[in-house]
C-alpha cells in the first residue's frame, strides 16, 4: 500500500471549506438563519476589538473577494443581507427607522459615481426580478405605493429621481438598434395616447396645450440655433429620405405622415351619405395592408356634424388625369 500523502497546510484548508461547503448546501432554513445569526454576532464582537488599521484591512478584505465572487455568489450575499435588514427592520422602534434612513441618505451623499450606478444597476435588476414573481394584485399595489411616494416627495427629490431616469434612458437608447430605437419611440408615442385617452377632458385638454407650447418652444429653439456644416449636411440627407409614403384613403394623395391621421371608425358619422361614399370599399386604399390613413383636408371635411364632400376625393368623381408626356411631333 502506498504510504499515505501527508497534506498541506494549504490542501487542508481547501478540504475543509469543501466539507462546509457541502454542508451549507443541505442544511435547513433554520439551521442556516441560526449559523448566520452565530456568525454575525461573532463578526461583530470581532470588530469591537479590532483596532482602526484592522478595520480598514478587513474592509479591503472584503471589497477584494466581492470583485471576485461568482453571480451566484453575489446573488445568495445579497438575497442575505435582504433578509437580515428586513428582519432587523421588523424590531427597529419608529426612532431607529428614521436614523437608519438618516444614515443611508449620508452615505448616499458621500458615494463615489461608479458605486452610484453599481446600486442603482442593482436595485433595477432586483426590481425587475421581483416584479416577474409578482402576482397581479401585487403589481396594482406597487404601483399605488410607487404613486403616492411620489406625491410625497420634495422638489429636489424629485428632480434628482428625474435626472437620473433621463441619464438611464439616454444610456439604454445608445446601447440599442437602430430598430430597436424605432420600436421603443412607437411604444413611447402608444402608451402616451392612451395616457391622454384616458384622462379627463380637462386635464386632457390642458396637458394638449402643454405639449403644444412644448413643441413650439422647441422648434423655436432649433430655428435659432446656428447648425455646424456637418449637421446642417445630416439634416439634409435626413429629409431626402423622409419621403411622402401614406395614402389617403379616401383622395388617394401621396403624402407625408404629418399630413395624415389613422383612419378610426368612430371619428365619423356613417349615416351620413357623404361619408359612406367616401369609405366604400371600392373608393378605399391601404397604405399597407390594413392600414388606412386619411389626410387632415378630407379628415376635417368628413368629421364635421354636417359633413362636406372633400374635393379631392375620389368619390367626388374629379379623378386626376394622366399628364400625356409622349413625343408631340409625330
Ligand atoms: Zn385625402
Amino acid at each position: 500500500m502506498p504510504p499515505k500523502k501527508k497534506l498541506t497546510a494549504k490542501e487542508l484548508k481547501e478540504r475543509d471549506r469543501e466539507r462546509k461547503r457541502k454542508a451549507r448546501e443541505t442544511e435547513s432554513n433554520e439551521a442556516k438563519s441560526e449559523r448566520l445569526q452565530y456568525l454575525r454576532e461573532h463578526a461583530a464582537e470581532k470588530r469591537k476589538s479590532m483596532t482602526e488599521q484592522e478595520k480598514e484591512q478587513d474592509k479591503e478584505r472584503k471589497r477584494k473577494s466581492r470583485e471576485i465572487e461568482t453571480d451566484e455568489a453575489r446573488s445568495g450575499r445579497l438575497e442575505c443581507l435582504r433578509d437580515y435588514a428586513a428582519e432587523k427592520r421588523k424590531s427597529m422602534t419608529e426612532q431607529e427607522k428614521e436614523e437608519d434612513k438618516e444614515r443611508k441618505r449620508k452615505s448616499r451623499e458621500l458615494e463615489t459615481d461608479e458605486a452610484r450606478s453599481e446600486r442603482l444597476e442593482y436595485q433595477r435588476d432586483y426590481a425587475a426580478e421581483k416584479r416577474k414573481t409578482m402576482s397581479d394584485e401585487k403589481k396594482v399595489q406597487d404601483k399605488e405605493r410607487k404613486r403616492k411616494s411620489r406625491e410625497m416627495e420634495s422638489d429636489e427629490a424629485r428632480s434628482g429621481r428625474l435626472e437620473y431616469q433621463r441619464d438611464y434612458a439616454v444610456e439604454k437608447r445608445q446601447t440599442l438598434s437602430e430598430k430597436e430605437r424605432e420600436e421603443m419611440h412607437k411604444q413611447k408615442k402608444k402608451a402616451e395616447a392612451t395616457r391622454l385617452d384616458n384622462m379627463p377632458e380637462v386635464q386632457r385638454a390642458e396637458c394638449l396645450k402643454q405639449k403644444r407650447l412644448k413643441e413650439t418652444e422647441r422648434r423655436h429653439k432649433a430655428k435659432d440655433k446656428v447648425l455646424t456644416i456637418a449637421e446642417a449636411s445630416l439634416n439634409f440627407k435626413k429629409k431626402c429620405k423622409d419621403l411622402p409614403e401614406f395614402v389617403c384613403t379616401v383622395c388617394h394623395r401621396l403624402l407625408w405622415r404629418r399630413s395624415v391621421v389613422v383612419y378610426k371608425n368612430s371619428n365619423y358619422d356613417f349615416q351620413h351619405d357623404v361619408v359612406k361614399r367616401c369609405f366604400a370599399s371600392e373608393n378605399q386604399r391601404e397604405t399597407n395592408p390594413g392600414e388606412l390613413y386619411v389626410c387632415t383636408t378630407c379628415h376635417n371635411d368628413l368629421k364635421r356634424k354636417r359633413p362636406l364632400m372633400p374635393a379631392q376625393a375620389v368619390a367626388n368623381g374629379l379623378q386626376l388625369q394622366m399628364i400625356w408626356r409622349g413625343d408631340f411631333s409625330v
